[in-house]
């Protein structure tokens, strides 16, 4: 039988991981919560999903027309594995509901390594999640910086990381932050948290960023400098790069964030998503003994497969993180 997953929290991750979980062959959803009736809550009933909703707006939930299946304690009884979508600090809160009801969980990027005591990326440190209760997908700078440093670490031994975000400062659905037309360093007393939290997942690397909001909400985008141990060439790290399964190069006259999106639907993507990082082909570069390059990270998205590998780690379904990543990407199309 299959893996149930239930999903607390449907927003921007909630509902793209309830998709990405509906692929697979060895897990379902049995239900997903939100707090308030709206369109997201409209579409997700339309879907087939059962809608759950905090215990005193069950009702709610019904008179604005969608019957809704109970509370989400009840939802939680039924799960294997919730996965905790929430905003940012109020997964917190729900741990103690998971912990009563015996029931996995997955938090995202939001909240705190210690809440979860694993944080993950699935090439980077899948097997430390194998049987785990608690885990914490970590967020879509993380992800995407463990998913170049990683295996430049396997290859090449990585000495020291410097990275600069250049983050989106809104989702594309968000009418509240901003700016709209400035560019502000966030934080501006250095270096910034983003880089180190890599360490939350590959301790030993040694990491410092800096970061600013960019009046946009197509993607973010890195520029990183890395030393390495060992010597390698522009092409040894092309080549590294184009066989990691979680790694778009790209080309082909694309120069931009919006112009990485345009191909997100261009592929027919659901909702245009990019779960890849998209390293910029033409930026990589060995310059005196240092490696230089572009990448974008659809902060939408890239977490998405990870949510999908973490619950299989989680349940054991499988235990080979590769085999785990190639499952998931084939059901995903990625
Ligand atoms: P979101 O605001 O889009 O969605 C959160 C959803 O949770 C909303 O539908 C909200 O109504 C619902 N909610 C609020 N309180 C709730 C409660 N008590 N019980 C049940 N549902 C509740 O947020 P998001 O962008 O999807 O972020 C979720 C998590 O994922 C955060 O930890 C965030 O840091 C992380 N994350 C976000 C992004 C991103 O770029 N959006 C990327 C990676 C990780």
């Amino acid at each position: 039988s299959k893996v149930k997953v239930a999903i607390n929290g449907y927003g921007t991750i909630g509902k793209r991981v309830a998709d990405a979980v509906t692929m697979q062959d060895d897990m379902e959803i049995i239900g997903i919560a939100k707090t308030r009736p709206n369109y997201e809550a409209f579409v997700a009933h339309d879907k087939g999903y059962n809608v759950y909703t905090l215990a005193d707006r069950v009702d709610d939930m019904k008179s604005a027309g969608i019957p809704a299946a109970g509370s989400i304690d009840d939802m939680i009884a039924e799960a294997d594995v919730v996965v905790d979508c929430t905003p940012g600090g109020i997964g917190e809160k729900n741990k103690a509901l998971y912990e009563k009801a015996g029931v996995k969980a997955i938090w995202q990027g939001g909240e705190k390594h210690e809440l979860a005591g694993c944080s993950f990326n699935a090439e980077a440190n899948y097997e430390e999640a194998l049987g785990r209760d608690f885990v914490r997908v970590v967020s879509c700078n993380t992800t995407g910086l463990c998913r170049v440093i990683y295996p430049l670490d396997q290859e090449y031994g990585v000495k020291k990381v410097r990275v600069t975000l250049m983050r989106r400062s809104a989702d594309p659905n968000d009418v509240k932050n901003g700016p709209i037309n400035a560019i502000v360093p966030n934080p501006i007393k250095l270096p910034s948290h983003h880089g180190p939290d890599v360490k939350s997942v590959i301790p030993h690397i040694n990491i410092a960023s800096t970061a600013v909001k960019l009046p946009t909400t197509l993607m973010h985008l890195h520029t990183l400098n890395i030393e390495m141990e060992k010597d390698c060439s522009t092409e040894d790290v092309k080549a590294l790069f184009a066989k990691q399964p979680r790694i778009r190069m790209i080309g082909q006259g694309i120069g931009s964030t919006a112009e990485i999106m345009e191909l997100g639907k261009d592929m027919g993507r659901p909702r245009g998503d990019m779960w890849e990082n998209c390293v910029w082909e033409d930026s990589v570069t060995m310059y005196e003994g240092e490696l230089y390059f572009f990448q974008a990270i659809h902060q939408e998205s890239d977490v998405i497969p990870e949510n999908v590998d973490a619950i299989r780690a989680m349940t054991e379904l499988e235990k080979d993180g590769a085999k785990s990543i190639a499952k998931t990407n084939k059901a995903m199309g990625l």
